[in-house]
């Protein structure tokens, strides 16, 4: 079945005087990079008059130097890449959305996926409602804009809106003379702003796109906090629900984040190592070296390392420039595409015994293929050690998870999927570690791993009915 592509990132600015703004928004969106691939967008705010640009694509593959030149100069704009595995993806679904309606315009980025999505859109739509696109993002600019007709500002219009939505949203929008930042009340996706010395706000959905326009970090955005930047600089309009969040998505720090990122408080690298160190403690091993699953699993791998006293080692290389523009070899040529992206280094790993850490296991075929190279390269032994517990349930908040008829460990026990990859041994990361990755967490969601979902989600016939429309983009 199709899946919902909703990971991404958002991007914004307010600059207190017109400049080259889309070339920065463009550094950030590269930094971005790694949470979705698919498409890019960015759009300048000049003047209180709106110029686009969004297209499938990577960030660099969008934004030519004379694409990004065309766009004008401009003291507010915002950008956002968007995620998407396989096909099903429209460029008329590339963000940010940019709406026109009676009281101005309006450039939305969302990073997150609603839960009552379905709901909202057939309720708008029996009343009239007519939608360009299929993404959730244009309900919540609906409800927002449709706030606006009474509400005395944008802002407040966002706050009137807000208790209609119902699951994961981390949102920059754009009006003519004001950026307003908000997050969901249970602090699903991160965000967070930054300042650069020349006074412009930026914010970004990881702090690692301030770091690459040279903006240095203040805070995160709070779970439920609507914050508005505009010539009086930030305030918050909305405060936030609790201090941290209550549900921020665990596979942030696990995977999808960048590991120079902070999220929340906690440094991703150092949340990943922890896993890693998780994996020695609850599951020891007679090894000679640890290596990490390029580049998901060398974070762990190196806590893995720290806490058991095995020697860390590289044991793969990653070719740099597998990329979109990859051409994978045809069937004829029966070339094992893994080969080309990954090589191990057999003078590494022959004859040893290997502790190899990925970041998870989902339906198995990345593992199989990993451990079979280091088979072929000699090593003696594998085992394998999974920085994530066993995926088994739908994520309704913006993850890509499989479909949970797909998730190997909903058909196998540990030890049937350890034969089943090749190891000679497979130990997940337990559910309850997790709330322990630093020594100050927010409240986590680890709905994927134990189907504990922290709101109302869709039922499975409803999920059915709103992954067929939304797919079809
Ligand atoms: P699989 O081959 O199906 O077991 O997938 C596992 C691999 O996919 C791991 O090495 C992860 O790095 C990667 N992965 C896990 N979750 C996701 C996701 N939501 N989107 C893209 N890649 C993922």
């Amino acid at each position: 079945m199709e899946q919902l592509h909703e990971e991404c990132g958002v991007f914004g600015i307010y600059s207190p005087k017109s400049c080259d703004i889309a070339k920065t928004v463009y550094y950030g969106l590269f930094a971005l990079q790694h949470r979705g691939q698919e498409g890019a967008g960015i759009v300048v705010n000049t003047d209180g008059v709106f110029s686009s640009r969004k297209d499938l694509g990577l960030v660099n593959e969008v934004f030519s130097p004379a694409a990004l030149a065309a766009l004008p100069q401009g003291s507010m704009a915002v950008g956002h890449v968007r995620y998407g595995t396989t096909g099903g993806n429209s460029r008329a679904n590339c963000q940010p959305i940019e709406v026109n309606h009676i009281k101005g315009h309006l450039a939305l980025a969302h990073n997150g996926n609603l839960t009552n999505a379905f709901e909202l859109r057939q309720a708008l739509e029996l009343k009239g409602a007519i939608f360009h696109t299929t993404s959730d993002t244009e309900t919540i600019a609906y409800l927002i804009t449709r706030a606006r007709l009474t509400a005395p500002s944008i802002e407040e219009a966002v706050v009137q809106a807000m208790p209609e939505l119902v699951g994961a949203y981390s949102l920059i929008l754009m009006s003519s003379q004001k950026l307003i930042a908000l997050r969901d009340p249970l602090g699903f996706r991160p965000l967070c702003y930054g300042l650069r010395p020349d006074g412009s706000y930026v914010v970004a959905s990881e702090s690692c796109a301030l770091d690459a326009v040279g903006a240095n970090f203040v805070r995160d955005i709070g779970p439920g906090e609507v914050v508005v930047i505009d010539e009086n600089g930030l305030r918050t309009v909305k405060p936030p629900v609790s201090p941290a969040p209550k549900s921020l998505c665990v596979f942030e720090y696990i995977y999808f984040a960048r590991p120079d990122s902070v999220i929340d408080g906690n440094s991703v690298h150092l949340a990943r190592q922890k896993t890693g160190e998780f994996l020695a403690k609850t599951y020891p091993v007679e090894a000679d070296l640890v290596i990490g699953a390029p580049d998901s699993g060398l974070d762990a791998a190196l806590g893995y390392s720290h806490a058991s006293g095995i020697p860390y080692g590289i044991g793969f290389v990653k070719n740099k420039y597998v990329g979109r523009s990859f051409i994978a070899p045809n069937q004829a040529d029966r070339t094992n595409t893994v080969k080309i992206k990954l090589n191990p280094i057999s003078s590494v790993v022959a004859g040893k015994r290997i502790v190899l850490v990925d970041d998870s296991i989902v339906r198995g075929t990345t593992s199989r293929q990993t451990i079979a190279l280091l088979r072929q390269a000699g090593a003696r032994e594998v085992h394998m050690r999974v920085a994530a517990p066993p995926f088994r349930h739908a994520c309704f908040y913006g993850v890509d998870v499989d479909s949970p008829e797909n998730l190997v460990a909903n058909h196998h026990t540990p030890a049937e999927i350890a034969a089943l990859i090749g190891a000679d041994s497979v130990g997940y990361v337990q559910p309850e570690q997790l709330c322990h990755l630093a020594a100050q967490m927010p409240g986590i969601c680890t709905a994927c791993f134990t189907g504990d979902y922290p709101t109302s989600v869709p039922s499975h016939t409803e999920k059915d009915r709103f992954e067929q429309k939304l797919s079809k983009k």
